[in-house]
């Protein structure tokens, strides 16, 4: 179905409009580009079985590979990669943690911990073993240090060589200012746990898994060993700490105990200005066998040029992963992970929206980049690369708007805009989605973090502001609460489950009006006079701010 002659009148509508967001009118054609069969079309071949999940170093690379490699062509781009080619080569290594480790505990509690039950820890050491002797644990609360909150975990302690014990999330604060309140903000991810643990060359980092702050279950955790990928560091990874682990809430509350320490009321320490870390008066002892490969993986780019000789090296980036889990543990027999939502259907978008580009009568002033980039289940690790490795100058790159998942219920009345509130991008969605008669909203579940969970975060990071939206919550002709309701459903029975495959009942109607808005955000983006600037006080501006200092 296709909804545009509504959209194209309120576009032309935009030429005297438009807020904040540049008001150049998207060409016809390009809108009229954007359909569900095209759509479709993508997903089905991307999730199809023969793709075997699309494993980064897999089989299912390759043939995904070629599959966006061959459709960038077709439509007419030219490589992204100015070597001539379509491809940024992105080097990996995959470390598999032998299980039959334990974590052996003396002094004031005397344990040996088991692997799976009682923590999961692996090393991203690119060594064949790594062991801690007798490391001392000292708790560090959040293990945060934000001075733009004023908060300081660590006052000062040298905890070099310690394992540091952590809360997982960030402080929740009465004084919502601080931490911004119900949402998660970076210091609260797992992420950012362990880039402290490397900052303070401690030997080792233990999260405590609380479900309900880390958003996941044990369940979740015990996943987390096995093969786990990262980028080729020229240093193997040493500089990070030797053991990155959760240990189950249980056996931190005994922990905690054994040291003669309430967890409550230490957390509720952690959870002021106040706090100083706490010796627990247990060493710990753990060997990490590990077996280890190297893994040649790939970004896909595509470029459309810019038509203005003064702008055409400046960009606008899109970003979609191409990977998904590959084969894995069966569930009902089936081992195949499609990941036909996640993000065969992301990377449907990219391929559809580079049509939309190169049909527009002349190429918008500034180049456009269309980038497809691996690894992402694996930690982000495709954009990571691009990241710290570009194709073109981040100082110039303007804006990443970047697709994990499409909606797949129908049109509706809102977007939801992941980390609402962080740039000017979003006044060019405002600008797009009025146009369409919609709304922008919240993420309706600002705890879970997600404007850390995909790509765009690694531009984010650099300072390149990065859009990211996910489905609206209002689908129309449904009753209110639909749309929750699907999104649980998804995470509940598909999320990174062999069973995430196209559903007969999928509306790709409601993905068709989200492409528009993403056509005109990156449209208009590209012919602006000026760049888009995060918002005061977001935590990425200082890190523009410098890359744009000449
Ligand atoms: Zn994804």
């Amino acid at each position: 179905m296709r909804i545009l002659p509504v959209s194209l009148v309120a576009l032309t509508l935009a030429a005297c409009g438009g807020a904040g967001g540049g008001t150049a009118t998207v060409p016809a054609e390009a809108v009229a580009a954007i359909d569900t069969a095209t759509i479709m079309g993508h997903i089905r071949a991307l999730a199809d079985d023969s793709m075997q999940g699309r494993a980064p170093g897999g089989i299912g690379e390759e043939r995904a590979v070629a599959y966006i490699e061959n459709q960038f062509k077709a439509i007419g781009l030219t490589p992204g990669n100015p070597d001539g080619s379509y491809i940024q080569n992105v080097p990996l290594v995959a470390i598999t943690a032998d299980p039959r480790m334990t974590l052996d505990l003396k002094g004031k509690m005397r344990a040996s911990l088991k692997y799976r039950d009682d923590f999961v820890a692996w090393t991203r050491h690119v060594d064949s073993e790594v062991s801690i002797k007798d490391a001392p644990l000292v708790f560090v609360g959040y293990g945060v240090e934000a001075p733009e909150y004023n908060w300081d975990d660590y006052k000062g302690l040298d905890v070099s060589g310690k394992i540091l014990v952590m809360l997982v999330n960030d402080p929740q604060l009465p004084d919502t200012n601080a931490f911004r309140g119900k949402a998660m903000t970076y210091y609260g991810r797992w992420t950012y746990k362990y880039e402290q643990g490397m900052k303070h060359r401690a030997a080792g980092v233990l999260i405590v898994h609380e479900a309900a702050l880390a958003g996941y279950p044990w369940a979740v955790v015990q996943g987390m060993g096995g093969e786990k990928f990262d980028l080729a560091a020229a240093d193997s990874n040493r500089a990070r700490a030797k053991m990155e682990a959760w240990i189950h809430f249980d056996r931190a509350k005994a922990l905690f105990a054994a040291a003669g320490l309430d967890f409550d009321s230490l957390k509720a320490r952690a959870t002021t200005r106040e706090f100083t870390p706490v010796p627990l008066d247990v060493t710990a002892s753990v060997s990490i066998k590990n077996s280890i490969r190297s893994v040649a993986s790939r970004n896909v780019a595509g470029k459309l040029e810019g038509s203005d000789p003064a702008l055409k090296d400046e960009y606008v980036v899109y970003t979609a992963h191409w990977d998904h889990f590959g084969l894995g543990t069966p569930v009902g027999g089936d081992s195949i992970y499609n990941g036909a939502l996640d993000n065969a259907s992301g990377t449907a978008a990219l391929l559809d929206l580079a049509k939309a580009f190169k049909a527009m009568p002349a190429a918008p002033k500034r180049s456009i980049l269309f980038l497809a980039v691996t690894a992402e289940e694996q930690g982000l690790l495709g954009s990571q690369h691009y990241s710290v490795s570009p194709l073109y100058p981040l100082a110039k790159t303007l804006a990443n708007i970047n697709i994990d998942g499409l909606n797949t219920e129908g049109p509706t009345k809102d977007l939801v805009v992941v980390g609402m509130g962080a740039s000017e991008l979003e006044d060019y969605a405002r600008d797009a989605a009025a146009e369409q008669g919609r709304i922008l909203k919240a993420d309706p579940e600002p705890e879970k973090g997600f404007y850390y969970r995909s790509d765009h975060f690694n531009f984010a990071k650099q300072g390149v502001p990065a859009f990211y939206a996910d489905a609206g919550t209002e689908v129309i002709g449904q009753p209110a609460d639909f749309a929750m309701k699907q999104r649980e459903k998804y995470t509940n029975e598909d999320y990174h489950k062999p069973t995430d495959e196209i559903k007969p009942e999928w509306n790709l109607a409601g993905a068709v009006q989200d492409l528009v808005l993403y056509l005109t955000i990156g449209y208009r983006v590209a012919q602006a006079a000026t760049y888009p600037e995060w918002r005061p006080g977001n935590e990425f501006r200082a890190a523009r701010e410098a890359q744009l200092r000449p």
